[in-house]
């Protein structure tokens, strides 16, 4: 392990002091305050005021769920935001590059365009895990983040333990491992290893399995100098005040979130079952995820049957090692006897 943070990060960023706002300098603590200093509209209409450019309550929130504490963690706006963030620390423009492993998310590969970074990329082994090897062999001094999608989109396997470890013990820049869709796997999450590894670090988010896509919420888990280092380039408010208040709202109701969850894989197990029956469906590929991969016979047109009947889906046939796959997501027990029917009748 030869991971050295200082020799990882930009040169102008380690220079860079935070813009300093004026929400910066007063914490309110239940005392009766003027607030004349952010030249805000005074008359309240609920949210008139700038939001905590820290994220304190719903950090406190966070931070009880998921056993981290709130200096190693950062919010943005949906992980998006919390990826770019890690590109503009980490990655000289021009000169640096990153590594991902297709088929996996798309948005690596856009964000490493808009940061003018070469991606470099690897596929993933026939069985969607991690070639270690292979990754290594394209690795070098410039290569700051390999990118671990896991459970990964669109395949929905989770990457194996020993390949991880592997991977973050030898890999020189920082492993990202993006787990947005952990809370509908059975895996253990990578944030208890946090303290194992200083070149780890964790992107979740609450878009899919706490259903709330609409209010773009991202979470960066990592040590508490890389999450310094992403504080002093973050944009102050970044985080919307009915984004934070939506959040902590909905995490009050855990129970439901717990129940939902539980409902989703529920019908995923269901749906597997009546998938096995449709005869254009070749093969259904394992998922940890809340969506199923499906390799079928002709996906071009399988993806446009089921287009005219209303129901969308994502064809991926156009990634590397997912020729005539489709992907769909689970949806409500209504909206999956829909999907359902229409496989039945279409042929
Ligand atoms: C859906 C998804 C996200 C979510 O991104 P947000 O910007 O938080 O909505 C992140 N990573 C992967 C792999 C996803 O599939």
């Amino acid at each position: 392990m030869n991971f050295k943070l200082d020799k990882i990060t930009r040169e102008n960023v380690k220079g860079l002091r935070p813009y300093s706002s004026a929400r910066d300098e007063y914490v309110a603590d239940g005392t009766e305050m003027v607030f004349l200093d952010a030249n805000e509209n005074p008359f309240d209409n609920g949210a008139n005021r700038y939001p905590d450019p820290h994220h304190r309550n719903l950090k406190y929130a966070l931070s009880e769920r998921k056993g981290i504490a709130v200096d190693r963690m950062l919010l943005g706006n949906g992980s998006d935001e919390v990826l770019d963030l890690i590109f503009r620390a980490f990655c000289e423009p021009r000169i640096d590059n990153i590594i991902t492993l297709p088929p996996t998310y798309g948005m690596y590969s856009v964000l490493a365009g808009i940061n003018h970074i070469d991606n470099r990329e690897v596929l993933l082994t026939q069985n969607f895990q991690p070639d270690v090897a292979g990754i290594l062999k394209r690795t070098d001094e410039n290569s700051k983040i390999l990118f671990l999608c896991s459970p990964n989109n669109p395949t929905g396997n989770s990457f194996t333990e020993d390949k991880v470890v592997e991977l973050l013990e030898n890999f020189e820049g920082l492993v990202v491992i993006d787990e947005a869709y952990i809370d509908f796997s059975d895996k253990t999450s990578w944030t208890k290893r946090l303290d194992d590894y200083p070149n780890l670090v964790i992107s979740q988010t609450l878009s899919k399995a706490y259903g709330l896509a609409g209010i773009r919420l991202g979470i960066c888990m990592a040590s508490k100098e890389i999450i310094s280092i992403l504080n002093k380039i973050k944009p102050p408010y970044n985080v919307n005040d009915l984004t934070q208040n939506h959040a902590i709202k909905r995490l009050q109701g855990e129970a439901r979130i717990r129940l939902e969850i539980a409902e989703i894989l529920n019908q995923k197990k269901l749906l597997m079952k009546v998938l096995k029956h449709v005869p254009f469906i070749e093969k259904i590929y394992p998922s940890d995820a809340n969506f199923i991969l499906v390799k079928v016979d002709d996906a071009n047109r399988r993806y446009e049957q089921l287009l005219k009947t209303g129901i969308v889906i994502r064809n991926r046939s156009n990634q590397p090692l997912c020729e005539d796959t489709l992907r769909l997501t689970v949806g409500t027990p209504e909206e999956n006897i829909k999907l359902v029917m229409a496989l039945k009748a279409i042929n």
